[in-house]
């Protein structure tokens, strides 16, 4: 079991509709720990350094007007297998598409307003953290949970 620590942005339009807390609220009742937490403005340069597999692809423009239309919270969490952990939580991109019981499936109808943001790969998850947090924006502390929400099995 590997501990890892993922990226993740709950973004504009749930900002905009009060999502923030619910999201939230998700990750934390999975037991992963939050490490790292911040509300902030994504610059296009922030968007484009994010998003560089993207941004030759027709939709980048429209991503990029997205993600940078209001504030988003950026979250680094940290659990067993975080990375795959959130993915499977978050649902397909396409909020029509996504599952009943993922995020995305829950509270979205959307491809490109979809919510959430989640690191795709460890590869993924250690280029983006410091994208959105200096070093000393993360915290490493113990939680008296851990022995209950990751024993291994
Ligand atoms: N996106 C979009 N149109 C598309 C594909 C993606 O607007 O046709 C947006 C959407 O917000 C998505 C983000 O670009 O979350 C990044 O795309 P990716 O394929 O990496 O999806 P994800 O990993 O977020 O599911």
């Amino acid at each position: 079991m590997a501990l890892e620590r993922t990226l993740i942005l709950i973004k504009p339009d749930a900002v905009q509709r009060r999502l923030a807390g619910t999201i939230l609220s998700r990750f934390e009742n999975k037991g992963l720990k939050i490490v790292g937490l911040k509300l902030m403005q994504v610059t296009k340069e922030l968007s484009a350094e994010h998003y560089a597999e993207h941004v030759e692809k027709p939709f980048y423009p429209l991503l990029e007007e997205f993600i940078t239309s209001g504030p988003v919270i950026a979250i680094a969490a940290e659990g067993p297998e975080a990375i795959s952990v959130v993915r499977s939580m978050m649902g397909s991109t396409n909020g029509r598409e996504s599952a009943p019981g993922t995020i995305r499936g829950d509270f979205g109808v959307s491809r490109q307003m979809n919510l959430v943001h989640g690191s795709d790969g460890p590869e993924a998850a250690a280029r983006e953290i410091p994208i959105y947090f200096k070093p000393e924006e993360l915290v490493d502390y113990e939680s008296s949970l851990s022995a209950w929400v990751c024993a291994d099995d």
